[in-house]
């Protein structure tokens, strides 16, 4: 046992918060959907210790905290500076997939910041400051909206995005993988921000076979890609397949999203089924998210990190070997509504908080670097579990 402070408590804060103009399609698609209102149930960690630093983080399912009554008892009384050993023991606790462990990370690498009054980035060993980050829009919107209803509007956003100094823009298309639409779109954004920013294509696996798959990547060789994302049905998990449609096509791709845990990433890697590594924090943690690095570094590959959130920058910020900082969830005319908003400082992952060559800041707080709103989660708490 080692002699940092030890867990006494945790605490599980279940809360809603509202969306505006929002909403999530038959097959899954989040869109632009203008009077709709809705709610949607979020979570806050807290791991309190007997010497006083806390871990908190506000993020992770419902099916992240449906595991945690299974390993919380291991959790209680030992030392939370033993992130590595909790990794080990957590993982192999929670090793269907490792669901539940990644929150318990993140909690763990904030408290730890706290206790040696440093952010994570600098305790991980710092790299940059800021963030160059690519804009990732919602998905495409059926009907006419005055929002992303059509391959000129998605062009319209890329180059309003351009205008702000974005040097990326990510297309996330229609949920419903009609394949001509798509090619479309790709060249849509292409003839208007071709050779002056970064393009990427997303289909979250919206794409109902290999062949679409094929085609759609064509398109994206033609109008010259950085990057082809989780094209079609096999939610990106297939090595075979995607090693073939890698060599059917130039664009590079970036597969691996939806696996979990250092070694199917490395599988991924030698397999040569992708060409740049996806890391996950609210997945992998911010423990596992920095092995997944540190093994593509050793392969001499680049990985990216998946959506925006202050876990996410403080590793992006401690990783050579990583291009961008994702701001998922962007629209022309909603605000960013995918993550709640719970920040009592000036934190804010929208698309008019770049600086003007497109990059965020990464906190310089201990931990995490933000503070959450305590009383806000309070005020709008549907429920509570605490563990001691
Ligand atoms: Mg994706």
């Amino acid at each position: 046992m080692g002699k940092g402070p030890r867990i006494t408590r945790v605490e599980v804060h279940e809360f809603r918060f509202e969306r505006e103009d929002i909403a999530r399609t038959e097959e899954g698609g989040v869109v632009y959907a203008p009077g709709a209102r809705s709610e949607r149930t979020a979570y806050a960690l807290r791991i309190v210790t007997d010497t006083g630093p806390v871990g908190e983080y506000v993020g992770g399912s419902a099916a992240d905290y449906a595991t945690l009554p299974t390993f919380v008892d291991y959790l209680i009384g030992h030392d939370a500076l033993q992130r590595e050993l909790i990794y080990a023991r957590v993982g192999h606790a929670t090793r269907m997939n490792r669901i539940g462990l990644a929150p318990v990370d993140i909690a763990l690498w904030d408290l730890a910041g706290k206790h040696h009054d440093a952010p994570i980035h600098q305790l991980l060993g710092g790299y940059k400051e800021t963030l160059p980050t690519y804009v990732a829009t919602l998905h495409g919107e059926d009907g006419v909206t005055g929002g992303l209803d059509s391959p000129d509007a998605y062009a319209d956003f890329a180059e309003q995005c351009l205008d702000m100094g974005y040097p990326g823009f990510k297309i996330h298309g229609w949920a419903n993988g009609m394949v001509p639409r798509e090619i479309e779109t790709v060249h849509s954004v292409a003839d208007r921000v071709g050779g002056r920013m970064d393009m990427m294509l997303d289909p979250f696996n919206a794409l109902v076979t290999f062949g679409d798959a094929v085609k759609l990547g064509r398109a994206c060789d033609e109008a010259g890609y950085f990057w082809y994302e989780d094209p079609f049905l096999d939610m990106g998990t297939s090595m075979f397949a995607h090693r073939k449609l890698r060599q059917l096509i130039e664009t590079p791709l970036l597969i691996s999203e939806h696996i979990r845990g250092v070694e199917p990433h490395v599988d991924f890697m030698v397999a040569e089924a992708t060409d740049f590594i996806r890391g996950d924090v609210a997945y992998e943690g911010i423990t596992g998210v920095m092995k997944v690095a540190h093994a593509a570094e050793g392969l001499g590959m680049d990985i990216e990190l998946h959506s925006p959130g202050p876990a996410q920058r403080q590793c992006a910020a401690a990783i050579r070997n990583t291009n961008y900082y994702e701001l998922s969830g962007s629209h022309p005319r909603a605000r960013n509504q995918n993550y709640a908003p719970v920040y009592k400082d000036d934190y804010r992952d929208e698309l008019d908080a770049a600086d003007e060559n497109g990059c965020f800041p990464v906190p310089r707080g201990p931990g995490l670097g933000v503070e959450y709103d305590w009383d806000l989660i309070a005020r709008r708490r549907t429920g509570l579990e605490a563990y001691s």
